[in-house]
């Protein structure tokens, strides 16, 4: 079998061993290994050692610390074969995908570490003998909570944020999914980062956050996942009076303009869609068309949505993997049995494939009414709903009829268009002719209730900083 990691947690530049609960394989239910559940004493020991190491930090030279972050990320990108398999093994996506996260992961904790040597402060024209300074300073320790579904990359963009900027951070990464996060900060530790700048911990997600976020030592909340837990954790933050950075789920749109080429933008939205097996927070999901070329994009999307080869993601042909685990499955056939009764056309998949390991068809459902549950409940899958616009406005107003705001795209050449979808889709990112909705140095988040703050680009380092003005008459 290919390797998977024995996994521990990292306090205080300390390796620690706990026993804990299975990972498991979504590709065949086997148990991969064991994710180490942290002790109150284990999360005491890290809150301390990540306050102690925050004195080194915030005092080691913008350069110095960049240095060690850049040759951790070259680390990653040098191990990057080797750790995209226990990625596929516990997560599912193809192994090309999972080192492209990995990759990804390394451009941005790049692009983070050479900014974190641009975290400028101002100083402000005042009265003569008045000088007003604002400093920018590391707002201090971070609790951060990233998800399964980019075991690597997503932990990356938080650890990357947090030490660039000058603070320290206890990372809690998903136990269904760890050892990506455990890999990552192996090559932090491996790079040189002095103890306590980056401890890593995993037990049962509620009682982590219930203990950690309420403590004085956290100044800052990060978190990746599902609008509910979101809030949940907004909430918590915000009663502590702890600023917090939300990045909740999506559901993103697809406006396809009659002047689109229906053939291409439908592969290129199926490809999209496959991607991770639609558990993207930006995936692709609510196509409208507008009606003169609905009928061509449909059968283009579903023909493209057959040809995509689904299985064991370790098997180089495989294109798509299985979804992450069985919450999945059961969400994806619910809905769509729910859409199909209320009379939506299945036009490829709709169906689990086998009954050992997660996997389901890429599936196609056109003229989704309104009313299907899928239309208004985040799939997280890979399930794509099409439906039939006569006009861009009527295509806008469905876009923006959902709580959600993450992602949200496009297909057109006509300029007035892209203008007009600048200006009224409320989403965070919206991208046109691609569906590419991030890059390192572009901000990343959402509007409503896809959350707040951003990661990535300038505005993700200003989230981690604080803005203390210094006035000072000068005698
Ligand atoms: P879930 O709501 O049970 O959990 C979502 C995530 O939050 C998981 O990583 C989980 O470990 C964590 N979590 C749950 N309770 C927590 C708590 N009290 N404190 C801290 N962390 C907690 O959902 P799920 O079944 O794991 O995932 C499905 C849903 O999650 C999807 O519908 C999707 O919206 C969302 N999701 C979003 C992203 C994203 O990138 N925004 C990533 C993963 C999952």
């Amino acid at each position: 079998m290919a390797s998977y990691p024995e996994l521990k947690l990292h306090i205080g530049g300390e390796w620690r061993r706990r026993d804990g609960a299975p990972v498991v394989n979504p590709a065949d239910e086997s148990v991969l290994g064991t994710v180490p559940h942290a002790t109150r004493t284990d999360l005491d020991d890290a809150l301390a050692a990540a306050a102690k190491g925050f004195q080194v930090w915030r005092n080691t030279a913008p350069a110095k610390r960049a240095e060690i972050i850049q040759r951790a990320a070259q680390i990653c990108r040098e191990r990057a074969e080797e750790n995209a398999v226990p990625i596929t093994l516990e997560q599912g996506k193809p192994l090309a995908q999972a080192k492209l996260e990995i990759l990804r992961g390394c451009d941005i904790i790049d692009w983070d570490a050479t900014e974190g040597r641009r975290v400028y402060g101002r100083v402000i024209p005042s009265e003569p003998g008045m000088r007003n300074t604002v400093l920018r300073q590391p707002i201090g320790v971070v609790a951060a909570f990233s998800p399964w579904n980019f075991p690597m990359s997503s932990p990356a963009r938080k650890v990357a944020g947090a030490l660039s900027s000058g603070c320290t951070i206890i990372l809690k990464a998903s136990e269904e999914t760890p050892a990506g996060a455990y890999n990552l900060v192996r090559a932090f530790a491996d790079a040189g980062l002095p103890p306590g700048v980056l401890n890593l911990v995993f037990g049962v997600p509620s009682e982590i956050s219930e203990y950690l976020i309420p403590k004085p030592t956290i100044r800052l909340v990060t978190f990746t996942g599902s609008i509910p837990v979101g809030k949940h954790l907004a909430a918590l933050s915000g009663a502590h009076m702890k600023p917090a950075i939300m990045e909740l789920g999506g559901h993103a749109p697809v406006i396809v303009c009659d002047d689109a080429d229906p053939e291409a933008s439908a592969a290129t939205s199926a490809v999209g869609k496959s991607r991770n097996s639609g558990q993207v927070c930006i995936s692709p999901t609510r196509f409208f068309v507008q009606e003169a070329i609905y009928d061509r994009f449909t059968t283009a999307f579903g023909e493209k949505a057959r040809q995509i080869k689904i299985g064991d993601g370790l098997d180089p042909q495989t294109q798509m993997g299985p979804v992450a685990n069985d919450r999945r499955l059961a969400a994806m056939e619910t809905l769509i049995a729910d859409a199909r009764a209320k009379g939506a056309r299945i036009v490829a998949g709709g169906n689990r494939i086998g009954n050992r390991g997660y996997f389901h068809e890429l599936t196609v459902l056109a003229d989704v009414p309104d009313d299907a549950r899928a239309m208004h409940e985040e799939p997280f899958g890979p399930l794509a709903l099409i439906s039939p616009v006569k006009t861009l406005d009527e295509a806008i107003d469905k876009a923006n009829s959902l709580p959600y705001g993450l992602a949200g795209y496009a297909f057109t050449r006509s300029a007035r268009n892209v203008d007009q979808l600048a200006e009224r889709v409320e989403v965070g990112n919206l991208s046109i002719n691609h569906l590419t909705a991030s890059f390192a140095e572009t901000p990343f988040g959402g509007v409503k209730d896809s959350g707040y703050g951003r990661e990535g680009g300038t505005e993700g380092l200003d989230c981690y900083t604080v803005a203390k003005n210094v006035s000072h008459r000068v005698l």
